[in-house]
C-alpha cells in the first residue's frame, strides 16, 4: 500500500490489527495518464526532494519517474490553498478529471499473522559538521547530490558540472566518514556502504570523463563484500588517489569557487595541500527519524547506536523479541542491497514457518479436543 502509514498495531503473533492511514492523494490515479498537464499550470515551485533538491517540482507532481501507481499526486502543504481553494488551476487543465480538492484520509483496518519492519535508513545530513562548508560553499556537495548530477535522469541529464559556476570540475575530491565512525557527533558506528559508493563513483568519473582527476580522504577503505577489493584495485589503476587521512576542514578561493583542503597524509607522514574544483562530502546513513513511533508500536527496543535490536543478534538476527514481528534491512543494522535482500528473504521465511507452526498447533489442539482429550 503505497503513500500510507502505519498508524496503530494491537494484538498478539498470529493475530495483530493494523490500522493504517492511507493519506489522500487529491488524485484518482485510475483516472490519471500522467499527461503533466496540471503541472505546467501550477503557480507553485519547490525544491524536489527526489532530485536532492538541486532542481524543482510543482505542486501537483509525479514524486519520482518509477513511482507507484504512476500517477501525478497533489502536496496540499504546499497548495496556494484548499477550502476554499485559492487557485484551482490544475482542475481547469486536466482533461480526465482527476483531481479532486476534497479528498481525504482513509483509514483501513487490516488483520495479519506476523509483520515484517523494513523501514530503510535516512542519509546524514553534514549541516552540523560545517568545518568543510556544506552550507557556505556552492561547491561542495554529498554524495546524494553527486549521484544525481551523474545521473542521466537527474537534474543535468547526466552533464556533470560544478552547482557554482555549471562548469565541469576537472580535480574532484571525496571526504569519507562524514557522519560515520565519529562519536563525537553521536554516530560511532561505520555506515557500511560509503567506502563502495565512493569507489564506484570514481569508476563512473573514469569511465565517463578520463580527463577527471579524482582524490579520496580516508580512514580504512572498507571493501570487504564480494569482487569489491577487484573494485578497489580498479578505480586505483583508473588513476584515483587515495590518501589516508581525513581533511579537518575545507577552505575556498572566493575569486575561482575552488575549494582547498589541508590533510595529513599518515601513510608518507606528510602534510599535503590539495587544490579542487569540487568537494563531494561521503555522507553516512542512519535509522529513519520516525523510528521511536514503530518502536512504540510494537514494543521494540533501540541498541546505543539507534537501530532495531534483535532477540539475538548471531542466533536470532531477523527476530525481533516481540513474538511475530521480524526485522529487515538498514533498520536493524547498517547493510548493503545484496544483505537487506539476504535478511528480507530469511525474515519472510521465518514469519512463514511462524505462522504454519501456529497453524500445526491449532489443527492438534482441535484434533485433541474433538478425540476427548
Ligand atoms: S492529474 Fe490530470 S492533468 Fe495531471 S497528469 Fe493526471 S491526467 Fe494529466
Ligand atoms: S490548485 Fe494547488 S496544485 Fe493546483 S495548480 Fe493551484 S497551486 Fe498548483
Amino acid at each position: 500500500m503505497t503513500f500510507s502509514e502505519v498508524e496503530n498495531v494491537a494484538g498478539y503473533v498470529g493475530n495483530f490489527t493494523v490500522k493504517i492511514r492511507k493519506k489522500a492523494r487529491y488524485v484518482d490515479h485510475t483516472a490519471c495518464n500522467a499527461c503533466g498537464e496540471c503541472g505546467k499550470v501550477c503557480p507553485v515551485v519547490k525544491p524536489d526532494e527526489y532530485q536532492a533538491g538541486l532542481s524543482s517540482r510543482k505542486a501537483i507532481y509525479i514524486p519520482f519517474p518509477q513511482a507507484v501507481p504512476c500517477s501525478y499526486i497533489l502536496n496540499m502543504d504546499d497548495c496556494l490553498g484548499n477550502n476554499p481553494i485559492a487557485c484551482g488551476e490544475c482542475q481547469d487543465a486536466c482533461e480526465k478529471e482527476a483531481i479532486n480538492y476534497d479528498d481525504g484520509d482513509e483509514i483501513i483496518t487490516r488483520e495479519v499473522g506476523a509483520i515484517v519492519v523494513a523501514v530503510g535508513l535516512d542519509v546524514y545530513d553534514p549541516t552540523e559538521m560545517d568545518e568543510y562548508g556544506y552550507t557556505r560553499f556552492d561547491n561542495v556537495i554529498t554524495s546524494m547530490e553527486f549521484e544525481r548530477l551523474i545521473c542521466a535522469g537527474g537534474p543535468t541529464a547526466g552533464h556533470f558540472v560544478r552547482p557554482g559556476d555549471q562548469q565541469r570540475p576537472k580535480r574532484i575530491g571525496f571526504i569519507q566518514c562524514v557522519g560515520s565512525r565519529n562519536p563525537k557527533i553521536g554516530r560511532p558506528y561505520c555506515s557500511n556502504i560509503c567506502c563502495m559508493n565512493t569507489i564506484k563513483d570514481t569508476l563512473l568519473l573514469a569511465d565517463h570523463y578520463p580527463d577527471v582527476e579524482t582524490v579520496v580522504f580516508y580512514q580504512d577503505i572498507r571493501a570487504f563484500g564480494k569482487s569489491f577489493e577487484d573494485m578497489f584495485q580498479r578505480s586505483k589503476e583508473a588513476g584515483t588517489r587515495y590518501v589516508r587521512g581525513i581533511p579537518a576542514d575545507a577552505e575556498e578561493d572566493p575569486a575561482t569557487g575552488n575549494l582547498v583542503v589541508t590533510v595529513e597524509n599518515t601513510t608518507l607522514g606528510r602534510v599535503e595541500r590539495h587544490e579542487l574544483d569540487m568537494l563531494v562530502l561521503s555522507v553516512g546513513v542512519q535509522p529513519p527519524v520516525d523510528l521511536a513511533k514503530i518502536c512504540g508500536m510494537l514494543t521494540l527496543s533501540r541498541t546505543s547506536d539507534g537501530f532495531l535490536m534483535e532477540s539475538h543478534p548471531k542466533l536470532k538476527p531477523v527476530d525481533a523479541p516481540t513474538r511475530g514481528v521480524f526485522f529487515a534491512g538498514f533498520c536493524e543494522s547498517p547493510k548493503d542491497i545484496k544483505d537487506s535482500v539476504c535478511q528480507a528473504g530469511a525474515a519472510s521465511s521465518r514469519s512463514g514457518a511462524l505462522l504454519n507452526a501456529g497453524k500445526e498447533r491449532c489443527r492438534y489442539h482441535r484434533d485433541n479436543e474433538q478425540s476427548g482429550f
